[in-house]
C-alpha cells in the first residue's frame, strides 16, 4: 500500500496512516471505517515487529497563540471590513491544533485601507501579530513593514503572484493585483 506513511513522517490530525488489517492503532491515532488516522500533529512511528502505528507529538509543550506572537496563516474569509485567518505557524513553529484569528480593517496597515479586498484575498498566506485574545478569539494585526501577505495567488487564474515594486503581477496571465504586502513577500519558505 503506497498510501502508508513511513516512520518519521510529519502528519497532521486526520491524516491517514494505514488500515487496521495491517496496523494496530496505538497512541496518537484513532480508527474510523477500518482506517487508522493521526489524532495530533507529530511524527509517525511504525513498529513493524508488533505492527503498531503511533504518532508522537512534535513538542511536549503545546503551542498556542499568545499576545505578541507573530503567526503565519492563510486567509479563509474576506469581508468588506474583516478577514479570518487560519493560523498554522506561531513564531515559525507548526501549531498544535487549529486556531483562527480575525483582522479588522483598522488593523491592516498604518495607512488608510478603503476595502479589505484591497488588502487580502482568499488563499493568501500572511504574517500577522497577535494583538489580543478574548474567549479564545484571536485578534491579529498586519501593521508594520514585515507583516502582511507573503504569498498570494491570482484571482483570475490562480497562478502565483510575483512582486514588481509595489504591485503584484501574475506571471501566467499578466493580471495586476493589490495587497497589504509584507517586506518579506515571496522570500523563503512558508
Ligand atoms: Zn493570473
Amino acid at each position: 500500500m503506497n498510501e502508508i506513511k513511513r516512520s518519521g513522517q510529519f502528519v497532521a490530525p486526520g491524516d491517514k496512516l494505514g488500515v487496521i488489517e495491517e496496523f494496530i492503532a496505538s497512541s496518537g491515532t484513532y480508527v474510523k471505517d477500518d482506517k487508522v488516522f493521526a489524532k495530533l500533529v507529530g511524527q509517525v512511528l511504525l513498529d513493524l515487529m508488533n505492527k503498531k502505528v503511533s504518532v508522537y507529538p512534535l513538542t511536549r509543550n503545546v503551542i498556542v497563540p499568545k499576545v505578541g506572537n507573530i503567526i503565519t496563516g492563510d486567509v479563509v474569509n474576506v469581508q468588506e471590513t474583516s478577514s479570518i485567518i487560519r493560523i498554522f505557524k506561531i513564531g515559525g513553529k507548526p501549531v498544535s491544533g487549529f486556531f483562527s484569528g480575525i483582522i479588522h480593517i483598522s488593523d491592516v496597515s498604518f495607512s488608510y485601507v478603503n476595502s479589505m479586498f484591497d488588502a487580502f484575498r482568499l488563499g493568501d498566506i500572511l504574517k500577522a501579530k497577535v494583538i489580543s485574545e478574548k474567549n479564545g478569539a484571536y485578534h491579529l494585526s498586519t501593521k508594520g513593514q514585515n507583516l502582511g501577505v507573503i504569498y498570494a495567488f491570482c484571482s483570475s487564474c490562480g497562478g502565483i503572484l510575483s512582486r514588481k515594486k509595489n504591485k503584484l503581477v501574475c506571471e501566467r496571465c499578466g493580471n495586476t493585483e493589490k495587497r497589504k504586502m509584507s517586506s518579506e513577500y515571496g522570500r523563503g519558505p512558508l
